[in-house]
């Protein structure tokens, strides 16, 4: 079933999908302008090569293979019956946030303006936020994420846009909204993948994070959330993640 395509269909609520706001463990920046629902441009390529090009850690065995469940993450992300789309989609977009957020909070500490200076994905790619006057402009990574989760947060804690009374229903650009949001937690993801992974090595969180993020994939592909463009990034700037996917679907578990 398309997501996309079922915005226009009538739908009744009839469960609460959001447990208990919680605060986001990410720095707050008080130097910076209030965040806004802009997105940051298309992912900027630097013009140097990094010199060392050898395989990230998490394209490496066995951590490659490392995950909490065993088999295809397709079947758990598939609508449950009599479950509304729209509810279905809400109830995971919380949880995938509120899990990496959880994640994101455990590192933190090594995120920093010093050791990232730029939000960077992979050896030659660093995303670029849209400012408040319309500029795309570099930011150091916990910059970039603190605005990327406390703008889904509030997201997510606004009626308008995350409804949870059964006599509201969703609005006609929650796809859209969504689609956005996905977007960014994939940049998110893609960050600590390239320059945490490590730390979640180090913590021993690696099945964890991997099933975190095939799920993530999984159900990104399933309701057409997630663009491969943003997965894949382009050849002189690929995304560290991207060759993760591929991995992951040559060794069966998300959709082929
Ligand atoms: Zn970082």
């Amino acid at each position: 079933m398309s997501f996309l395509n079922s915005i226009g269909r009538s739908m009744t609520r009839n469960t609460n999908p959001k447990g208990p706001s919680k605060r986001s463990p990410t720095p707050t920046s008080a130097t910076f302008p209030p965040e806004t629902p802009t997105s940051p441009t298309a992912p900027h390529s630097q013009s140097q090569l990094s010199s060392s090009q050898q395989k990230p850690l998490y394209l490496c065995s066995p951590f490659v293979e490392s995950a909490l469940v065993k088999g295809n993450f397709k079947t758990i992300v598939m609508l449950p019956k009599y479950v509304d789309i729209m509810e279905w989609v809400a109830v995971n977009i919380f949880d995938f946030y509120t899990n990496l957020n959880e994640f994101y909070g455990v590192i933190t500490e090594f995120c920093t303006q010093h050791h990232c200076p730029t939000m960077a994905a992979g050896p030659t790619l660093n995303y670029t936020w849209i400012n408040q006057e319309r500029k795309s402009v570099q930011l150091a990574a916990p910059y970039y994420i603190d605005y990327v989760m406390t703008w889904v947060e509030n997201l997510i804690n606004d009626e308008s846009v995350f409804p949870t009374k059964s006599n509201q229903e969703f609005h006609n650009s929650f796809p859209s909204t969504v689609k956005h949001v996905y977007r960014q937690l994939l940049r998110v993801f893609a960050h600590i993948y390239h320059a945490h992974y490590p730390q979640i090595l180090h913590l021993r969180s690696e099945p964890h994070f991997n099933s975190l993020f095939a799920h993530f994939l999984a159900f990104g592909r399933e309701y057409e959330l997630l663009e491969m463009k943003d997965v894949r990034g382009s050849s002189s700037s690929p995304v560290g993640i991207g060759a993760l996917y591929e991995k992951w679907r040559e060794m069966g578990i998300l959709e082929g």
